[in-house]
């Protein structure tokens, strides 16, 4: 059995994640989710005093939105649609028989005009676009969305719907990169509270294809997509648990985001994934939280 195995059973067992019987599709108990309680609010501890305007979506957004956004030409791999029946009754009877006869029911199912979110920002730029202008002094939004990736694993730390929290920073350059950095300063100090060795690296997004192998590239060689690397099921292969994506004035462009004076904004986002740090926890200071070091417990609980 693979490490990963191991310890996705140890976490069924232990009753922390809950099998459905999909893989990277779990339950959470009630003890899994107050850790990732308390590491919100560790994580408003330190962005709290920035002001940053909260909105929630929920985890589907806008089909119009998804494909303005580029999502299928770099990530066709990971996106997830939402079809539902639209036929009449007797295509409502022909469903029925194909599922009796277990055979493809999906053929009535068509598109609707919502697809799983694929990331907590994505729905949030052609938002704050049709506000108008941006002030001078750039703009700080708080985010947390469940997410949706098509990538099945036995690996606990990779599933198909988990969250994200992000603040996402809109305004010049300077002001982006410094807020990127602030994030990645404060990032090493919380993962240090909690106990957790961690190391910052340069990263890319997993884009698609051939071509795809050219974006990465240059996603590394500009050095815009750095991780906070925590080893969980491998040491050799440490899994990213924070994410530092500065987009340049890619999305500014895309979405019409201006600054008052007329240039187009800049963007970057930090995200933490909420279950891969809750899972780094438990793979580091065992499976019950009444253990684990007294510090740990104070940085989460108080
Ligand atoms: P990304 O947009 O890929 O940089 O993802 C942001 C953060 O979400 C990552 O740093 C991870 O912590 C987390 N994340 C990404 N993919 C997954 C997944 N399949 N399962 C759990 N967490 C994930
Ligand atoms: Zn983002």
């Amino acid at each position: 059995m693979t490490n990963q195995t191991t310890f996705l059973d140890r976490l069924f067992d232990a009753g922390l994640l809950i099998d459905t019987g999909v893989d990277g599709l779990y339950g959470r108990s009630g003890q899994f989710e107050d850790v990732i309680s308390a590491f919100e609010r560790l994580i408003d501890r330190f962005g709290g005093a920035d002001g940053a305007e909260a909105i929630r979506f929920p985890p589907g957004m806008n089909r119009a939105y998804f494909e303005t956004s580029g999502y299928m030409k770099s990530f066709p791999q990971l996106a997830g649609t939402v079809h539902s029946f639209c036929g009449n009754e007797l295509d409502h009877m022909s469903l029925l028989k194909c599922m009796d006869a277990d055979e493809d029911w999906s053929k009535e199912q068509k598109i609707t005009d919502i697809v799983l979110t694929p990331a907590a920002c994505y729905p949030l730029y052609p938002t704050i676009a049709k506000r108008g202008a941006i002030a001078a002094k750039g703009a700080l939004f708080d985010l947390q969305s469940y997410c949706f990736r098509h990538e099945p694993s036995k690996d606990p730390a990779r599933q198909q719907l988990f969250r994200m929290r992000e603040y996402v920073c809109m305004g010049t350059q300077d002001h982006v990169t410094e807020f990127r950095q602030t994030w990645m300063d404060r990032g090493l100090k919380m993962m240090e509270a909690v106990g957790l060795a961690v190391e910052i690296d340069v990263a890319n997004d997993p884009f698609f294809g051939r071509a795809g192998k050219m974006l990465a590239n240059n996603q590394r060689d500009q050095n815009l997509k750095f991780e906070l690397l925590i080893p969980i099921t491998s040491t050799s292969n440490p899994t990213a648990c924070m994410s530092f994506n500065y987009h340049q004035d890619a999305f500014g462009a895309k979405w019409g985001l201006n600054l008052e004076d007329g240039s187009v904004a800049h963007t970057a986002c930090v995200g933490f994934g909420l279950e891969r740090i809750a899972l780094a926890l438990f793979h580091h200071h065992g499976l019950d939280v009444n253990t684990w070091p007294e510090p740990v417990r104070k940085a989460l609980w108080g």
